[in-house]
């Protein structure tokens, strides 16, 4: 029986139809909902699928476990189009960047929330051989869109240390993800497509193509539940690399007008300022700690000129895999089954597109990139 969509759906007014799939009959006495996809994990992979699957005519029930880990929630939000040690392009970036401008702009109409904030990214350059070699890239045309200018001597303003000027970027800016994810809980609630509750895999019944879940009935689970799905069996193919991350909230006076991004970022962001990050294979605990603190405090008192004050301090883990490309599409066991994680360091520049992606996948059919899809590991 194929999934239906109900446009002007009402969870309040529930359907009491017995009926039967194959040799499968369900109680006459449960009230059976039927969605087109269950969505497990609310943060930005969440959010953003929820988002485009929705504006593409489909009904969603979204899990999220309130109490999970939820990178999302923590994460600077900086969208940087030039990126690393190295300073080098983000993967894919014209198409991200394109995509992830349209898309945010879209859900702040949807959600009547104010989250996108496009905001000048300025990069010190640490030589004179870095100085010289921007000097040339900033004419190439797969640099020329983000490129603002390059300075060749430090700004007369500077609260950064730029003896050697810097590189000024277009095109950046930052997701306040907090403001965002609860936007889209709220909506998500308010259109009855939302149970904050943990998902429980033990309670999946597969029925012939479908799934039921504790009364929910659809054409298939989506997780994005970031690294949570490092001990599932659903998708143990995976390679998993997590890595934590720690965050400073601090105060600057005056407050800053770009991002500073040199071994750290320093956001201006919900009138204080957010310092990150760095990167824990080890510790995977989502507890902040005094080390990750001084590792991030030594590279900011290295950038920053002025005195500051830290009055926040946060930590979470980001599901990276080990070839660190998103994953996405349906399991090879299970048809029902279908993953969007491995967002890693970028979830916010790589979500929207890539949930695009999943979701033409799943509606039309159309194929998803080789690189990314979650059968490159079979
Ligand atoms: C310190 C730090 C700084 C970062 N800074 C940036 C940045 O500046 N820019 C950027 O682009 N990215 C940044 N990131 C990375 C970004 O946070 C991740 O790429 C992104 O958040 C991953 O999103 P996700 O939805 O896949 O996972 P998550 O945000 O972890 O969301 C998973 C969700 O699934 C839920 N869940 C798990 N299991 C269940 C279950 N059984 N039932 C119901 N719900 C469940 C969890 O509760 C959670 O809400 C940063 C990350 C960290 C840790």
């Amino acid at each position: 029986m194929p999934a239906k969509h109900y446009k002007n759906f009402d969870a309040n007014q529930l359907i009491e139809i017995p009926y039967k799939i194959d040799g499968f009959n369900f109680n006459t006495q449960n009230l059976e909902r039927e969605y087109d996809y269950i969505i497990v994990g609310q943060g930005l992979a969440g959010s953003c699928l929820a988002l485009e699957l929705t504006a593409q005519g489909q009904r969603v029930m979204v899990y999220n476990d309130p109490e999970g880990n939820n990178s999302s929630r923590v994460a600077g939000g900086l969208i940087n189009p030039i990126t690393g040690r190295k300073m080098v392009l983000t993967w894919r970036v014209h198409e991200l960047f394109n995509y992830l401008n349209k898309f945010y702009k879209k859900a702040e109409i949807k959600l009547n929330q104010k989250f996108y904030y496009k905001i000048p990214i300025y990069r010190p350059f640490i030589s004179v051989e870095e100085q010289n070699e921007w000097q040339g890239k900033s004419i190439d045309e797969n640099y020329k869109p983000f490129v603002k200018e390059v300075k060749t001597c430090s700004e007369s303003d500077s609260v950064v240390s730029d003896p050697f000027g810097g590189l000024l970027l277009k095109q950046g800016g930052y997701l306040d993800t907090n403001v965002f994810l609860e936007a889209a809980n709220n909506w998500l609630k308010s259109t009855n497509q939302l149970t904050n509750k943990k998902f429980e895999n033990d309670s999946i019944n597969f029925i012939e193509k479908v799934v039921v879940y504790k009364g929910i009935k659809a054409k298939k689970i989506i997780f994005c539940n970031g690294v949570a799905e490092v001990d599932s069996d659903y998708f143990s193919e995976i390679k998993f690399r997590p890595v934590k991350g720690e965050v400073l909230k601090i105060e600057i006076e005056p407050s800053l007008k770009k991002v500073y991004n040199r071994g750290v970022f320093i956001m201006p962001r919900d009138g204080n300022h957010t310092v990150g990050s760095n990167y824990n294979h080890k510790d995977l605990t989502w507890k902040p700690t005094e080390k990750g603190k001084a590792e991030i405090e030594t590279k900011l008192k290295a950038l920053l000129q002025t005195p500051y004050k830290v009055v926040g301090h946060k930590a979470g883990v980001r599901p990276s895999v080990s070839d660190r490309r998103p994953v996405l599409g349906m399991s090879n066991k299970r048809e029902q089954l279908v993953i969007f994680n491995g967002l890693g360091t970028k979830g916010v520049s790589l979500a929207p597109f890539f949930a695009n992606q999943l979701a033409n996948s799943l509606i039309d059919g159309i194929e998803i990139d080789k690189e990314v899809n979650v059968n490159r590991y079979n």
